[in-house]
């Protein structure tokens, strides 16, 4: 399988993380982004996360602040839209993302999945592409009791110190989460060895997301 690469271990690469919720970024995409900061120390990052009473904001924030503490230039803002009710406040959330347009140009942006069950994860999927035309956008697959994971195209290799970085960062950090049965190692280890199993990793692990388009 020819590896494509996106950057230079030199760049300033500006990425955008968004999430709908407080936890969606990390479980989406948290691997991957302990793997870029590696392997681009001068990565930027603005991380928004859209939704969050005041124990979930602060578990956002702090979760944010520990998968991001080996970066330097950093934004982590978390939002406290009213969480399920997504695309009957759309305006307003757009206004967020209108601003964001205007005064951040990023190289990467992770989101959510198109497809994605939640209809919060949709809106925030939508805008994402209506606000950044001409970027370079990967979306990823949050599991979950509605069964919406389809077939993503393309894979981020872990290594076992990304795996186990990241589910330990999710399970210590969302302590309100978990009552949920869903929320544990197993549904997040599980995912990742899946990913790992259709893309040949050699950790066995990957991170999966669908990219609708990429430019030579
Ligand atoms: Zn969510």
């Amino acid at each position: 399988m020819l590896k494509v690469r996106f950057f230079e271990k030199n760049q300033k690469l500006n990425i955008l993380c968004l999430g709908a919720h407080p936890d969606d970024i990390e479980i989406g995409c948290g691997g991957t982004i302990l793997r870029l900061i590696e392997e681009v120390p001068k990565a930027q990052f603005y991380w928004a996360v859209f939704s969050g009473d005041e124990k979930r904001g602060r578990e956002a924030c702090e979760s944010a602040k520990v998968f991001l503490k080996k970066v330097k230039a950093k934004k982590i803002d978390v939002q406290g839209f009213r969480e399920s009710y997504f695309p009957f406040i759309g305006a307003k959330i757009k206004d967020y993302f209108e601003k964001l347009g205007k005064e951040y140009f990023p190289d990467i942006v992770f989101t959510h999945y198109r497809n994605d069950a939640h209809q919060d994860h949709r809106v925030i999927s939508a805008l994402t592409w209506n606000t950044f035309r001409d970027h370079f956008i990967l979306e990823y697959e949050v599991p979950k009791y509605d069964g919406d994971l389809g077939t993503p195209n393309l894979y981020v290799y872990l290594n076992e110190s990304h795996v186990e970085r990241k589910i330990s960062y999710l399970c210590d950090v969302f302590q309100t989460q978990k009552e949920k049965q869903w929320f544990d190692e197993e549904t997040f280890r599980s995912i990742l060895r899946i990913r790992g199993v259709e893309s040949n990793s050699p950790s066995k692990y990957a991170e999966a997301f669908y990219c609708r388009k990429i430019v030579f």
